[in-house]
Order: structure tokens, then sequence, then C-alpha cells
């Protein structure tokens, strides 16, 4: 009997270890256990036997049994990746796991699975030097306990990784362009748009590789816009970037079935796709505040878009949740009567000459609105198409008034601007023929 094996000592080259393997992670259950040895029968058997841990150096933990039936032994045991060596003082003649080896983990097992996990520390436990650079021991009869020490943290094991990993899955990284310094490829996104009459385009979302300027507050130089038939390689974007991209994707459809159209089919089908395409502005807005880089692009013909963007037709923006409100205005003249549109925010008059499909950009604070709603949209258009104003002679109000402006006054706010008083007030037909006899 080697009962006074001094702690640390390494045991010889040619001592036999048994090896059970562990199925489920570093744990060993009786049941497992059991598959190794003839189980003993009887209840005395397991009786007044007492094993103690003794400690834990070059990789083996040291366990004293002091057994029912006199024997003294210590036990060995290292803890593998998917096994569990152990080794006897008894030498296990024969090869195979000895009655000490069971009866001392059948009764460190007793409770429940015996956890070796704690055990399993590659590359630092084998070296006694650097376990305890590394690691804090503890020792006691009835367990041992093996940590990171504070400073080191969370220590990663090979094959395994850090502890409580499992804890949480990782997604796409939230963050690896959000807030890039200087010189890097960050995500842009701008609304490309054009004006006029002919070849005019509703507004969609482009994203954009860029390069960011030295402070990383701009985007200097503009790579790639993403298109369906040509993505942008190799970005991780962040959850928010991966909604305006879909939303962008949509749009991008809409807006070239709309431009496609012709004729009749455009009457019928655009005011469809014109209420898709603000239903995904409207998502995509307040998505937009939270990004870093927002500009708009001026198009010129939606089939001729680049891949890449140019520099000189991108500006900055900045976009407001606010809706506008539309309004008119309706002046009398000597002979005439003259409606306007106007188009306010918090009662303030948002400043434009000319405005792409949907949007409102203001001039004062360069702010840019999306319409309330594809009705409003359309009458501004068409009043702007017509330099804002529509011309009513005084003979003809009546008329005006029966066939269009009776509806348009209930829809919408009128004010009428009283030539005399030159106050204004809210619209009412019946103040007004009182000036058409005149
Ligand atoms: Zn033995």
């Amino acid at each position: 009997m080697k009962k006074n094996i001094r702690p640390g000592i390494i045991l010889p080259k040619d001592t036999f270890f048994y090896t059970i393997s562990l199925e489920s992670r570093q744990g060993l259950t009786r049941e497992m256990l059991e598959l190794h040895y003839p189980v003993p029968k009887g209840r005395k058997v397991y009786m007044g036997n007492h094993v103690e841990y003794k400690g834990f150096k070059n990789a083996l933990i040291s366990v004293e049994a002091k057994l029912s039936d006199g024997s003294e032994n210590i036990l060995y045991l290292h803890v593998g990746l998917t096994e569990l060596d152990i080794a006897c003082t008894c030498g296990m003649p024969g090869e195979k796991l000895c009655f000490h080896g069971f009866m001392t983990l059948h009764n460190l097992a007793w409770f429940r699975r015996l956890e070796l996990e704690d055990y399993y520390w590659p590359g630092i436990v084998d070296d006694d030097k650097i376990k305890d650079k590394f690691l804090t021991t503890e020792v006691t009869k009835n367990w041992i306990k093996i940590t990171p020490k504070e400073k080191y943290g969370n220590i990663f094991k090979s094959n395994i990784g850090f502890a409580e990993r499992e804890r949480f899955s990782l997604t796409t990284p939230a963050k690896t362009l959000a807030f890039p310094h200087g010189g890097q490829e960050a995500i842009a996104y701008c609304i490309a748009y054009n004006l006029g009459e002919h070849h005019v385009h509703l507004p969609i979302l482009m994203a954009c590789l860029g390069i960011t300027s030295k402070q990383g507050n701009d985007i200097v130089s503009f790579k790639q816009f993403n298109h369906q038939k040509k993505l942008i390689p190799n970005v991780s974007y962040t959850a928010n970037q991966q909604m305006l991209n879909t939303i962008s994707l949509q749009q991008h459809d809409i807006a070239k079935r709309q431009y496609g159209m012709a004729g009749e089919e455009k009457k019928q089908e655009s005011q469809s796709l014109k209420q898709a395409m603000l239903t995904l502005w409207e998502q995509a807005i307040p998505l937009l505040l939270k990004e870093r880089y927002i500009y708009r692009y001026y198009t010129y013909w939606l089939r001729y878009l680049r891949s890449k963007p140019r520099k000189s037709d991108m500006r900055d923006c900045k976009y407001s949740l606010e809706r506008p409100v539309l309004s008119f205005q309706l002046k009398m003249y000597q002979d005439h009567f003259a409606l306007e549109a106007i188009v306010t925010v918090n009662g303030n008059p948002l400043q434009f000459k000319n405005k792409p499909p949907l949007f409102v950009f203001d001039k004062a604070t360069d702010l840019i609105y999306l319409m309330a709603s594809v009705q409003d949209d359309d009458l501004l258009r068409w009043m702007l198409l017509h330099n804002n104003r529509l011309t009513i002679l005084k003979q003809h109000f009546r008329e005006f008034q029966d066939t269009f402006f009776a509806e348009l006054s209930t829809f919408y706010l009128v004010h009428f601007i009283d030539p005399n008083s030159k106050k204004i007030e809210p619209y009412d037909y019946n103040n007004i023929t009182n000036y058409l006899s005149m």
C-alpha cells in the first residue's frame, strides 16, 4: 500500500489508467459507472466507506478511499474531453476497473451526476505553475472547487469555449458598421428621387456603401448602391439596416413597375402602387432617424441608376416625423379668384417650388417631410404643375363651386382673404355670393 504519496508526484509512466468514456459533456452518473463493474449486491458493501478528496495536482484529482473491507487506496482521476481515466494504488490487476475505483466513484456520484467539467482545463492544469497562475484551487474532504482567478475572468477552454457561452446566441453584430471611425466603410441611406413632369419616378430608399471622412461624421466617397441585381457584398448590417434594406428592395420593385407603365394602365394601377410606396416610407422614416449617414440623391432617370452614385448628386438631408397638412387659400381680385395650395407643419408654411412625389423638401429647414396621404400628394402635385395657382373668373365661380370646390372645401381647410378687411377667414360660399354680384 502506497499510503504516503507526496502530493505533486508524477505517477510512474507505466501506471495503468482505466478509461470510462463520457457521453454527455463531462459528467459521470452511477448508471454509466455500473456498466464498467459487476455491481456488488446487498447494502452492506456500500456502508462504512470513507472517501475523501485529497488534492488536484498534475491534472490528477486524488481521492483517498478507506473502504469497509479494510482496504486503503488513493485513486487518481484524470478528466479528458470525452473520457475519465482512473488509476488506483492497487495497480488494477488485470487492467480492469478495481473495486476501489468502482466504490470511490460510486460514492462520489452518490447524490447526483459527478460533474467533471471543472477539472478540465487543457493547457493549464497539466503544469501546476500555470494552473496556480490562472486558477484558484480549493480542496476540502467533500469537494474540490477550481475557478479562474478574478483577474482572468472567463478563461477559454480548448474544445469547449467559454463558460456559460450557451446562454445567448449571436446574430448579426449590431454595431459593426454603425459608428465607424474615420476612413472606414459605412452604409449610407439615400432617398433617390427626381423632379418634373415627365420621367418622374416615385422616390425610393437606396442603401449605399461609402467611406467615412476622417472624423467619421460624413461619407466622403460612395462606392456602390445596394441593388437587387447587385448586392453590396460582405457587409454586416445592423437589425435596423436589415429592415431598411428590405423596405428599399420592395420600393425599388414598385418604382420600376410604376415607371414602366403607360397610358390607361398607369392611371389605374399607379394609385395603388403609390399608396404601397407611401406605406413603405412610413415604415422607413423612423428607422432612418436612427441611421448616421443619410443623404438625398438626384437620379435623373431611374432606369439609368448607376451602380455607383455620383458624389456631386448627393446632398445631406434630414427627415422629420411630422406630416405636413395641406390647406388652400382663396384670394379675390377685381375680376377673378385665385386658389393656392399651402403646406404647413405646426402652422408654419413650408417653402418649396417643386417637389418629388410623396415628399416635400422644405428649403427653410432642409427637412424632408412625407406627405400625409396619396390624395394630398396628388392634389399638391397637380397645383404645382400649374405654378400653384388656379384662376377662376368671377362669372365662373358658381360653377367652380358646384363642380369642384364645394367638395374640396369640405375635405380641406380653405382660407378666404376678404378683399375689404384683408382678414383671413375660413371659406364660406354664402359669404362669397355677396361679392359675386358686384
Ligand atoms: Zn484499486
